[in-house]
This record gives structure tokens, C-alpha cells and sequence, in this order.
């Protein structure tokens, strides 16, 4: 079980090995894990089945990256939505609908996706929901492929490989598409950061 704040990775040259940490396990590969807390949060070890009921949730779909999670299955999720109208934000990042979507990830997502968070999915058409699945994917998989964003660090405090574009540390600039302000607001927990010019 792993909470937020923690920078957690596997590393297989004893020189790379990080001199701070609170967790190493090595394991007969000669590879080692490492784990280390940089603000607040926790590492818990189990035996056995984890009762915890967000865990447990997101074992049950598929991964954002994986083949599973196609354009389909992507629909499928918002026709289970028993409501008239839900926000771009409230859908993508809230109640476990996605695991691994969270608000921190959204950001940019809907920046590519040229979407307000604040958008009525429910009246999107099917061209638009396309747009978005792609935005998810491709933005997730640069993300990952880069190792993180850059808002977190890793083992030796500098920051992960992927330039986050809508966060905290950006709202004061401009825009990079249309040089116009990026807006920030609290929105359904956590802040949301965006273009009016470019997201609609
Ligand atoms: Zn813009």
C-alpha cells in the first residue's frame, strides 16, 4: 500500500542506489527497490488479500495504458453515469472511475483535449469523446514514459522528466498555444488550472 509522497523505484546498478531512503528491499535478481517519503505519507506491507476498499476498486479495471482501456470501454464508463449533466473534472478524476487519473494528471489532459474541467461530458459529442480518450492516453503515456511529472521528485530530490505544463508552478505565465492567462480555481477538490481561450 502506497499513499502520496512517496517516489518509489527499482534499480538494478548498485552506484545508482540512493543514499536516502526508507525502504530497501533487494531482491535475488540483483536488483533493489527503494522507496523514500518526501512530504508526508505511508508504506504499509500486507499477507494476504488488501481489505482496503479504494485498493480493492481499482483492481477490478483496467489500466489507462493497457489495450483494455479502449475508446469503448472508455464510452462504457460515462453510460454508467446515472446523471444529466457531469463535469469533464467530476468524471475523468473522481470516484475511482479511472484509478491512476488523478487531479494532478488531469490538468494537462484536458489541455490537450482543448476541455474545460468544468465541460458537460454527458452533451459531448462522439468526436469529442475521442478527442478526450486520446488526450487521456497519450498524456498518461508521456507521462509515464518520462518517468513522472515534474511537480514530484525522485530518489535524489530532482524532479521527474515529464514538463508539466498546467500546475502551480506555471498559472502565472501565459499560455503556451495562445499566450492568454491560465486561470486557477478550486474546483471539486484540489485546484484546477486552464486556458479560457483554448479550452472550451
Ligand atoms: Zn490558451
Amino acid at each position: 500500500m502506497l499513499s502520496d509522497g512517496i517516489a518509489l523505484r527499482l534499480y538494478s546498478d548498485e552506484k545508482q542506489f540512493p543514499k536516502k531512503h526508507q525502504l530497501r528491499i533487494d531482491f535475488d535478481n540483483g536488483t533493489s527497490l527503494f522507496a523514500s517519503v518526501q512530504m508526508y505519507g505511508f508504506l504499509e506491507a500486507y499477507s494476504g488479500e488488501s481489505d482496503n476498499p479504494y485498493d480493492q476498486l481499482a483492481r477490478t479495471k483496467p489500466d489507462v495504458l493497457s489495450d483494455e482501456f479502449d475508446f469503448s470501454y472508455f464510452k462504457s464508463l460515462l453510460e454508467g453515469v446515472d446523471k444529466a449533466r457531469l463535469s469533464a473534472k467530476a468524471f475523468l478524476a473522481t470516484e475511482q472511475r479511472i484509478p491512476g487519473l488523478g487531479n494532478g494528471v488531469l490538468q494537462d489532459i484536458l489541455l490537450y483535449a482543448n476541455m474545460s474541467p468544468k465541460r458537460d461530458v454527458k452533451a459531448l459529442s462522439d468526436d469529442e469523446l475521442l478527442e478526450l480518450f486520446h488526450a487521456i492516453k497519450s498524456t498518461l503515456g508521456k507521462m509515464t514514459a518520462q518517468g513522472g511529472r515534474d511537480t514530484e521528485k525522485d530518489l535524489f530530490g530532482q524532479p521527474l522528466g515529464y514538463k508539466t505544463i498546467m500546475c502551480a508552478d506555471t498559472y502565472s505565465l501565459p499560455c503556451p498555444r495562445c499566450g492568454g492567462l491560465i486561470r486557477k480555481e478550486a474546483y471539486l477538490g484540489g485546484s484546477v488550472y486552464y486556458c479560457e481561450e483554448c479550452q472550451r
